[in-house]
């Protein structure tokens, strides 16, 4: 019968999910660093989003100025993509959880996702050169028991593309559509 397997090209569960964290990342203001996070339950399910953006209120009004002499360093102010996750989920907690980043937690946002009960962190990138912020966040996540992967997640499909429909949805109804609802067809 027509219809009754699945999918082949579906999209995998983890490239799935890292590209809602690459999508989030697409929402922050930083000119220099986009970051994204997505964390998702034990039953697969993503329980939180989030992007580096500046505290609520705070939008638009505080500088993205990488000089870290300065009393507008962007780092003295703006929320990384992992606290803003944690912060903003939508269920009671976040424990057991895995964390799927565009970029390796820096050394605060390894504390974070500890305290936070959550389990695994999955990462797109590391930032590069040997920082000691994220020796001393790999050091804190494998003595807490966080399992990360050596190397960063490298997705089955390098590339999603999202194509929205050209026409407005109340555009009058093509023949293929018409005949498609007939057949009782989601
Ligand atoms: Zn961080």
């Amino acid at each position: 019968m027509a219809g009754a397997q699945p999918r082949p090209d579906v999209l995998d569960s983890d490239d799935y999910f890292m590209a809602v964290a690459s999508l989030a990342a697409k929402r922050s203001e930083d000119p220099k660093t986009q970051v994204g996070a997505c964390i998702v339950n034990q039953e697969r399910e993503i329980v939180a989003i989030g992007y580096n953006r500046m505290p609520n209120g705070c939008d638009g009004k505080l500088s993205w100025d990488t000089d870290k002499k300065s009393s507008d360093y962007k780092n003295l102010y703006v929320c990384h993509a992992e606290l803003n996750a944690i912060m903003n989920k939508n269920n009671a907690d976040v424990k057991g959880c895995t964390i799927y980043v565009t970029l390796f937690p820096c050394n605060e946002c390894a504390k974070l996702i500890i305290q936070a009960g959550i389990k695994r962190v999955v990462y797109l990138s590391v930032k590069p050169g040997d920082r000691i912020d994220t020796k001393a966040a790999k050091k804190m996540l494998k003595l807490s028991g966080v399992k990360f992967d050596r190397e960063p997640f490298r997705p089955e499909k390098m590339e999603i593309v999202i194509t929205f429909p050209q026409q407005p949805i109340t555009a009058p109804q093509q023949p293929d559509q018409q005949r498609g609802e007939e057949e009782g067809e989601d």
